[in-house]
């Protein structure tokens, strides 16, 4: 049977996420933001929480989860790589791992860059992606705890999953990443098609995500370094796509 989702905001600008299997009646909620609009969720699908999964340690993505496990006795999925700064992680997992909700099997991809040990989680039978604070629709996380050539590297592996893949991220940006994309490649349809979409979906009060990756592969300039355009509109003609990537990133944190 396929996935359900339940997709919601929390705190100011990050996304809460329940994933849901009708076949068991397992569900699990993609990081918890807080716990309070996480059972806001439960309440009004009905659904019972049995599993956490945790894409990296940030606050914002982590801090909800101490109150949900005592309350639900959910389990909890954290990276690998950096479980030792996440509470109450029962089950670690890091690339190739398969982690199951009820009878939904996830691949989970290492996405680091934002943090060293980011994860993002990858439904194939849904084509559903569930990338954290790694790729945003028309954005990319900030590379706080990696390096640019990591980044790049994570947001290729992302990349490459089916163009019809959903993927959902930790954070309502859209719209303030389309601004700063229209400043990289000023000339791109696609971009402005997702320009006009965005906008009439937040005019609507709607969320801007689930985004697929065949429609941000073409839109979105943070994973287009490897463009040979793009590249050279930045002076870049040549260089090595992870350095186009790094100067892209580098405009951003100063837009
Ligand atoms: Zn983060």
């Amino acid at each position: 049977m396929a996935a359900q989702i339940e997709l919601f905001s929390c705190l100011k600008d990050n996304f809460g996420v329940l994933i849901h299997d009708p076949a068991s009646g397992a569900t699990a909620s993609v990081d918890a933001p807080e716990a309070a609009p996480v059972e806001a969720a439960l309440a009004k699908t009905g659904w019972r929480l049995t599993d956490i999964l945790v894409t990296h340690h940030h606050a914002d993505h982590t801090q909800g989860i101490g109150e949900l496990k005592a309350r639900h006795k959910c389990r909890v999925v954290a990276p690998r790589n950096e479980a030792a700064r996440i509470a109450n992680v029962d089950q670690t997992a890091g690339e190739g791992d398969s982690v199951g909700v009820g009878a939904l099997k996830a691949h989970v991809i290492d996405t680091p860059g934002h943090t060293a040990g980011h994860i993002s989680y990858f439904f194939p039978a849904d084509k559903l992606a569930f990338v954290g604070d790694t790729l945003f629709s028309i954005g990319c996380g900030r590379v706080i705890e990696g390096n640019p050539q990591m980044m790049w590297r994570s947001l290729v592996k992302l990349r490459e999953l089916p163009d019809d893949t959903a993927f959902y991220c930790g954070h309502e940006y859209t719209a303030a990443n389309i601004r700063f994309a229209k400043t990289i490649e000023p000339n791109n349809k696609a971009l402005a098609a997702r320009a006009v979409e965005v906008a009439k979906l937040t005019a609507a009060g709607k969320f801007t995500i689930p985004a697929t990756i065949g429609a941000e592969k073409a839109a979105n300039p943070f994973l287009r370094a490897d463009n040979a355009e793009l590249a050279q509109s930045l002076g870049l003609a040549g260089s090595p796509a992870w350095q186009v990537f790094a100067e892209i990133r580098k405009r951003k944190d100063r837009f």
